[in-house]
């Protein structure tokens, strides 16, 4: 029988909602780890979000970039894919992290009462793989997630604004991966002309509701220029701002080197760096995950 480019998925642990579509739930790895009791994600110290109650999934496994820095392979998206509806998405959830958290139960350090609650999620992280603007009917999941009382964190490249301005997140993420348009294209390779300009759109929209803009720093391809990441920061209105370094893992290993990964010390410098250009000042972060979180004081 022919492999399907979702087969490979599924041997790394992606649920899928149906076997025909790629709308798939993945726990991460904060989420196994706060189940045996040990460190959070960096949102639990950031925005008190429980990781073990935390579903990570997408709706799509498409996307309109090909990031370099991208943990996922290129090479198992679909050209065309089934798309479920979003009722039977919702209800499929909490099934299907009880399936992929199972084998859990007996490990040591899963309490009773904590792997009761994982299989009870209150949060959903859309943003598994792919961009989930490209799902047609994301803007009436959210809406669906939010009525069954879900704590919801969308993230999206924000090259269709035009979805986004029709979705209302718990807080929306827009990835600011470049100070410029040339740097913009050379690490996150947009499929569509116009791209850059779709984004600046997006960040515009960041003002009106609760809502944080990722940057991604990948050493030696983006840490420059941070007069004009000041000023996109700056006209966007977002509330948070997190400088995150990027994670040599999974398939980016392919297209970057160890060397492109930033310390610590680094990511921080950096933001400290934009603190100069733009109205936001270093609220909190996380050494583990190599991540500034700040805030808009204006
Ligand atoms: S936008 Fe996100 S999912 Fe798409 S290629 Fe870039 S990092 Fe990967």
């Amino acid at each position: 029988m022919r492999s399907r480019p979702c087969d490979p998925l599924k041997r790394q642990g992606y649920q899928f909602v149906t076997p025909g579509s790629s709308a798939a739930v993945k726990p991460c790895l904060w989420c196994v780890k706060a189940l045996k009791g040990g460190e959070q994600c960096y949102k639990h110290q950031f925005y008190g979000i429980e990781s073990h109650r935390c579903v990570q999934m997408t709706p799509t496994l498409r996307c309109t970039q090909r990031c370099l820095f991208c943990w996922r392979s290129f090479e198992h998206e679909p050209a065309e894919e089934g798309e479920c509806p979003p009722h039977l998405i919702l209800d499929r959830l909490a099934a299907l992290q009880k399936r992929a958290l199972s084998g859990y139960k007996p490990v040591a350090g899963v309490t009773p009462e904590r792997f009761r609650e994982a299989l009870d999620p209150r949060h959903v992280a859309i943003s598994l793989s792919g961009e989930p603007t490209l799902y047609s009917r994301l803007p009436e999941f959210v809406d669906l997630l939010d009525a069954r009382g879900f704590t919801t964190f969308l993230v999206s490249n924000g090259t269709r604004p035009e979805v986004l301005a029709r979705c209302r997140p718990f807080q929306l993420y827009v990835s600011l991966s470049a100070p410029d348009e040339e740097t913009y294209c050379r690490l996150c390779r947009p499929k569509e002309e116009g791209s850059w300009e779709r984004l600046q759109e997006s960040l515009h929209l960041l003002g009106t509701r609760r809502s944080a803009i990722r940057i991604t720093l990948v050493q030696g391809w983006n840490d420059h220029s941070p007069e004009r990441y000041g000023a996109l920061l700056q006209g966007s209105g977002a509330r948070f701002v997190e400088v995150k370094g990027y994670m040599y893992l999974g398939y980016s290993r392919t297209r970057l080197q160890r060397e492109h990964m930033p310390e610590h010390g680094h990511v921080r410098a950096f933001a400290e760096t934009l603190q100069e250009h733009a109205d936001y000042r270093i609220r909190d972060e996380n050494r583990a995950s190599r991540v500034v979180c700040m805030e808009r004081v204006a």
